[in-house]
């Protein structure tokens, strides 16, 4: 049987996670803040974060942001007994907090491991997940066998921060994407053209992107709007990105512009699904109708 590894954070992309990890044999030992009850069954639920560092070696981490990853990685440290000697945080928390829980986790003699991940629930749910791993290569190596059963680990770099850096720009071109094309799908639509006719065309041409030839097709033109990722969510990650943008001294005219965009709508919608951003976009930035 597979070592007991640890999870804490039960949430939307946790609890599909660690299904991949029991089905493989492990056995698991998880805690969520608010309820577990959506862990897998087999895994056995601890009482709080310090019961999962007492009887895992390995402890994945899936939480909202920064601030939930600093505060698990403190009580981490500060189990007692504690046999964790590895985290392994798949949650997106920016550069910063990144290297904060690195500095945590190392004063307890504990290896942190930058694991950000790109797929959403569907590559949660069918284990496609990219997986952006920075650490020592030959932690990487030793911990590519575990994240396959997640998805496809990639290598980044050595230093904390590295996959988050990845993960934030990716989702600062995705949420660019989709805030663009809701525009030029809006503008297509008001000339009288069909939605279905301009995708057709679109995705066998040069504006072809993720929105064009997934969310479209298959969220937003049968108005499912179901992409399961929160407008809230997709703001905090551009909100990293410019920051980061900022403080490296790269040019962010675009990032500035699409947070304010995105922030329109968290503020209009509070809880939107990122889908609604097209109907939010072809009814002026206001409320959708109907
Ligand atoms: P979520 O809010 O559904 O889940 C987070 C879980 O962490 C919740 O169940 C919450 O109760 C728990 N939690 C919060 N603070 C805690 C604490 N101190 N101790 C223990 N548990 C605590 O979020 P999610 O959608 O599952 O996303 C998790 C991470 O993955 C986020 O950082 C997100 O940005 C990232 N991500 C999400 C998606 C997606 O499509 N949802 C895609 C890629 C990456």
């Amino acid at each position: 049987m597979a070592e007991t590894l640890g999870w804490i954070g039960i949430g939307s992309m946790g609890h599909r996670m660690t299904r991949h990890l029991v089905a493989a044999g492990h056995t698991l030992v998880v805690a969520d803040a608010v309820s577990a009850e959506r862990a897998p069954a087999g895994a056995k639920i601890a009482k709080s974060n310090a019961e999962v560092a007492a009887l895992a070696d390995t402890i994945i981490l899936s939480l909202p942001d920064g601030t939930a990853s600093e505060a698990v990685a403190k009580e981490i440290a500060a189990a007692s007994p504690r046999k964790v000697r590895t985290v392994i945080d798949t949650s997106t928390i920016g550069i910063k907090a990144a290297e904060t829980v690195a500095g945590i986790l190392s004063k307890a003699d504990i290896a942190f491991v930058d694991a950000p991940v790109s797929g959403g629930t569907a590559g949660a749910d069918k284990a496609t997940l990219a997986i952006m791993l920075a650490c020592p290569e030959p932690t990487f190596e030793r911990l590519k066998p575990l994240m396959s059963l997640m998805g496809k680990p990639f290598y980044v770099g050595s230093k904390p921060g590295h996959g988050q850096a990845v993960k934030l720009l990716n989702n600062f071109l995705s949420a660019t994407a989709l805030a663009a094309t809701s525009e030029a799908i809006a503008f297509g639509t008001r000339q009288g053209i069909d939605m279905q006719k301009i995708l057709d065309i679109v995705n066998v041409s040069t504006g072809r992107n993720t929105a064009t030839d997934d969310k479209f097709p298959r969220r937003i033109i049968n108005e499912k709007y179901d992409a399961g990722f929160t407008a809230k969510l997709q703001l905090k990650d551009i909100k990293l990105y410019l920051d980061s943008a900022r403080a490296s001294g790269i040019s962010n005219e675009v990032a500035s512009s699409v947070v304010d965009v995105w922030t329109g709508l968290d503020k209009a919608i509070p809880g939107a699904d990122i889908t609604i951003m097209y109907p939010y976009t072809r009814d002026g930035r206001a409320k959708p109708k109907g």
